[in-house]
């Protein structure tokens, strides 16, 4: 009898996972969603997939950009909404500017458009932003953006085609396990039976294995971009932005600006999950936190200054200690893996999350190494409420931090 593996959580990580696990033929795939798929974090990302290559993220990144979204588009037939646009890297140092100025360099060695710009070029690329507040900008020709819904879309009908079943409203309650193995799933229309359970429940995986007396080491935070709707419309091609000393990015949207910030102080959620049905739901808009960053924003943007904000997203969104995400087994108990804890990246990651987890239970040579991703590498400081509030709360704004080398 083929081998039986449950892919626990719709989002766009359990349905890459659950596609690249077809692909590879490991046997009869069952994806349980309990809501709807993208119900949880998916739906109301910023959709950015950024390449950088100095990132230690950069290979897996190709892989998306160069092999996931071509192939799943083509077998699903279903548009991610892909859109080449380049991003623009905004330095205010001294210092951060000669970090730019060596990732150009390694950009363009390694083929890509990839350029430190000159101030007179720079309105030419962005018409919003002015380049008297900076001391350069990089361009780096290998970003851009999709649909995260989309793409969401895209790996579930690929997976669908593959023979992959897809249950949606069905509640997994409870891991079953039998000894040190993994049986299957209780949920609420029933158990069903599996060899190998793979969750990737996002904010929620924390709170699936605490009856296994195992405390992941991820915690919710709030997360946030605003949409204003400038007098100028831009063009869809815009280049997005970053500026890591302000902690802040953005991108083109509907003509309009999306911006938003990876928040020094962040904000981590009560026992740091969500409610079971939260989905589709924001959290209330914190303007108390994203006032900053927004002056920040219209320093760099000056017409951000009278631009009526049209919506507030915060997020959540679910971070580690150390910004990388949980990948690979469980330890202790046989055939249990996780996807989860994307720190903001899980779309753009989810091409790695994929082949990761594919690899692992097809019992292939790893394409990437998973040794920076064992979700046991936080030892037993995890079950620490106090310790994870306070480490998470510094992991968005570190991510900003290492951009600018
Ligand atoms: C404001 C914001 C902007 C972002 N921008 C970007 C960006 O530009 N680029 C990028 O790459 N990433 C971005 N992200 C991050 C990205 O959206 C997430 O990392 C990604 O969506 C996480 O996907 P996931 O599948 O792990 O989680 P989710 O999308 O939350 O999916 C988990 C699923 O599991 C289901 N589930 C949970 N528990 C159970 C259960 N017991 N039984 C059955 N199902 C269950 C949930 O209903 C949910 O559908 C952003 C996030 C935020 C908040």
């Amino acid at each position: 009898m083929a081998r039986r593996i449950v892919v626990v959580g719709g989002g766009v990580i359990g349905c890459s996972v659950a596609w690249h696990l077809a692909c590879r033929g490991a046997g009869e795939i069952v994806l349980v969603e309990r809501d709807r798929l993208g119900a949880g974090t998916t739906w109301h990302s910023a959709g950015n997939i950024l390449w950088n290559p100095i990132d230690m993220h950069d290979l897996p990144i190709l892989y998306m950009l160069d092999e996931v979204i071509p192939k799943v588009t083509a077998e699903s037939e279903q548009e991610t909404g892909w859109l080449e646009t380049g991003r623009l890297f905004l330095a205010h140092t001294q210092r951060t500017l000669e970090s730019f100025t060596a990732q150009a360099e390694e950009g363009a060695r390694r083929g890509f458009v990839s350029r430190m710009l000159e101030s007179h070029e720079i309105p030419r690329h962005h018409p919003l932003l002015d380049p008297g507040v900076l001391t350069g900008a990089w361009l780096n020709g290998k970003v851009g953006r999709l649909n995260p819904a989309d793409l969401t879309a895209a790996y579930a009908r690929a997976a669908r085609k593959r023979g992959v079943t897809i249950l949606e409203q069905r509640n997994v309650l409870g891991i079953e396990t039998r000894g040190e193995r993994v049986t299957g799933v209780a949920t609420d229309q029933g158990s069903l039976a599996a060899d190998t359970v793979v969750v990737c429940c996002g904010l929620w995986s924390r709170r699936l294995l605490e009856p296994l007396g195992l405390a992941l080491g991820q915690w919710g935070c709030e997360h946030f971009y605003v949409i204003a709707r400038t007098a100028q419309r831009l063009p869809r091609e815009t280049p997005s932005f970053v500026s890591a000393d302000d902690l802040i990015y953005g991108r083109e949207e509907v003509g309009g600006m999306l911006f938003g910030a990876f928040d020094e102080d962040a904000v981590p959620l009560e026992g740091g999950v969500p409610p079971n049905d939260f989905a589709f739901s924001l959290l209330p808009d914190n303007w108390e936190k994203f006032g900053p960053y927004a002056e920040r924003a219209a320093e760099l943007f000056p017409s951000l200054k009278e631009a009526p904000i049209q919506r507030f997203v915060n997020g959540p969104e679910t971070f580690t200690p150390d910004g990388k995400p949980l990948m690979g087994p469980v330890a202790g108990i046989d055939g249990l893996l996780v996807a989860s804890a994307f720190n903001s990246g899980g779309v753009s990651y989810s091409g790695l999350a994929g082949a990761m987890i594919a690899d692992m239970v097809g019992g292939s040579a790893p394409r990437f190494d998973p040794a920076a991703y064992d979700p046991g590498r936080f030892g037993a400081r995890t079950s620490d409420q106090a310790w994870m509030r306070q480490r998470i709360s510094g992991t968005p704004s570190s991510h900003y931090r290492e951009v600018n080398g």
